[in-house]
């Protein structure tokens, strides 16, 4: 390797969603561009994150549908989950979308270097290659998507005890479901995981150390979440830390809680929550300041403290969801082209896949009343919606929140058969600016689980008619 660098228009280091879609689109027009990435083609969400867990969330459906079968008139005998046929599913899926990712990366013209990247200096990195020896690359810009991974809080005995995290839990090494699961955490990935795995046959005990699960939402749709798992025979503890772990001699897990109780499990999951993944990579060459958290610093275009550096994704401290990254991209894209795109009052909707599905989009409740809105709530029971009956997925409740003194939605949570696609619905609306009052009043095709908004909305006191 000589010490002249390799040059590039642009060199993205990571090639999660914002990195390598941007990169494709710049080579694409003609530019030369490097993306360097470590190893996993496509980035965590298609490799160890959103897509094999949604594989999994489809098997697991369908095995509380083979055990529900006969109140649809069925009977199905012999169902088991065996967890090499539940691995080769989910591989499958994982590497169909990973070969597609290599062929479009491929056609793009980009250069895609496998390797590990580290900042020497400004806007220009060295590369450990995959396969031995090293590359020395330099952008004239440059764009940092090197993504988070799962923190291991600092509890006595954790780190000794061989537990699992997301990323080891979902290669399903496991030559056995875990008779017993133990998973630490109540956010997105604990529940998902949780109910996940209750679904598949695991005695599960979830421990969250805050008031409920979903700390984020408002406590009464935590709490419709809460009696979704304990119907589902999860043992659900909240308000309770872990204090310690242990691994006995019979491979066995203790997990003692700050409230001197103990839960005995086979595996424990740690799902705690996602730390950047900054460290070795060399920020400090190349000039880029970290936020308190620990996260790429950048202020609402996207730009670190170094001059035509870049952030996206997960990594510069956006939410950690693989449709922002998306949008990352979409702005480094405007204002590489010397556009103002900006990441300010972005409407961004998200869904826990648990079952039912929690989507969600905009203000919760309890945001709104602390921003000073003038604050209308609808709700609705899903057992309210006539094709909730006909799917036989009664659960949930759906709730949106009005600023009264505009008709204008501020939010809406759904808990419920495909909220997930519902929610779409309601954020489209609240881009055009829609009063509730058209939601309530749109033909919307019956039976499906859309037409539920003409419910929610008519649950709230009629405005005077306009
Ligand atoms: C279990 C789980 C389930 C999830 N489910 C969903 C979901 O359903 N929907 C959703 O929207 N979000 C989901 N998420 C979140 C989502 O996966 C992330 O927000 C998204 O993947 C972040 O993408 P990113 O662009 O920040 O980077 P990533 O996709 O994380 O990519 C970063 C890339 O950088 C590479 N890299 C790191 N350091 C270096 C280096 N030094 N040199 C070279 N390469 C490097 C890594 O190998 C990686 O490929 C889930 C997350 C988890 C953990």
């Amino acid at each position: 390797m000589t010490d002249r660098p390799e040059e590039f228009d642009l060199l993205v280091v990571g090639g999660g969603k914002a990195g390598k879609t941007l990169s494709m689109d710049v080579a694409r027009s003609g530019q030369r561009v490097a993306m360097v990435e470590r190893g996993m083609i496509g980035g965590s969400c298609i490799n160890v994150a959103c897509i094999p867990t949604k594989a999994l969330v489809t098997s697991a459906r369908a095995a509380r549908l083979l055990r529900d079968a006969s109140a649809l008139g069925l009977v199905v005998e012999g169902g088991r989950v065996d967890v090499d046929l539940l691995r080769a599913h989910k591989q499958d899926v994982v590497e169909g979308m990973v070969a597609a990712n290599r062929q479009q990366f491929l056609d793009s013209g980009l250069h895609l270097v496998i390797g590990e990247a580290r900042f020497v200096g400004p806007r220009t990195v060295r590369v450990s290659l995959a396969d031995g020896g090293e590359r020395l690359l330099r952008g004239d810009d440059v764009v940092i998507n090197t993504g988070t991974r799962p923190h291991l809080p600092s509890v006595p005995g954790l780190a000794e005890a061989g537990v699992l995290t997301s990323d080891s839990l979902l290669h399903l090494h496991l030559d056995r479901l875990p008779g017993r699961l133990v998973v630490l955490g109540g956010g997105t990935v604990g529940v998902e995981f949780a109910q996940m795995f209750a679904s598949f046959g695991s005695a599960v005990t979830l421990i969250e150390g805050g008031p409920r699960l979903l700390t984020r939402e408002d406590p009464d749709v935590s709490d419709a979440v809460m009696r979704v798992f304990v119907d589902d025979g999860i043992d659900v503890r909240v308000g309770v830390a872990v204090a310690r772990v242990d691994r006995d001699d019979d491979d066995t897990v203790r997990v003692t809680l700050d409230d001197g109780s103990l839960v005995i499990g086979d595996d424990v999951l740690v799902a705690a929550g996602r730390a950047p993944v900054t460290d070795g990579l060399g920020l400090d060459a190349a000039g880029v300041r970290l936020s308190e958290r620990g996260f790429v610093q950048v202020d609402e275009y996207l730009r670190t403290s170094a001059e035509r550096t870049w952030a996206a994704g997960d990594v510069a401290g956006s939410p950690q969801f693989t449709h922002v990254s998306l949008d990352d991209y979409r702005i480094i894209r405007a204002n590489l082209a010397g556009g103002q795109r900006s990441t300010a009052d972005r409407l961004i909707p998200y869904t826990v896949f648990t079952t039912p599905e929690l989507a969600r989009v905009g203000l919760t409740e309890t945001e709104a009343r602390r921003a000073g809105y003038d604050v209308q709530v609808a709700h609705l029971p899903v057992a309210a919606i006539p094709r909730a009956r006909t799917l036989r997925q009664t659960k949930g409740m759906w709730k949106a929140v009005i600023d009264a003194s505009t008709d204008r939605i501020l939010g809406a949570a759904l808990l419920g058969a495909e909220a997930a696609e519902v929610i779409t619905s309601v954020q489209l609306a609240m881009l055009a600016g829609m009063p509730w009052t058209d939601l309530r009043d749109a033909v919307i095709t019956h039976p499906t689980m859309t037409e539920g908004l003409n419910l929610l909305f008519a649950s709230l006191q009629p405005s005077p008619v306009r």
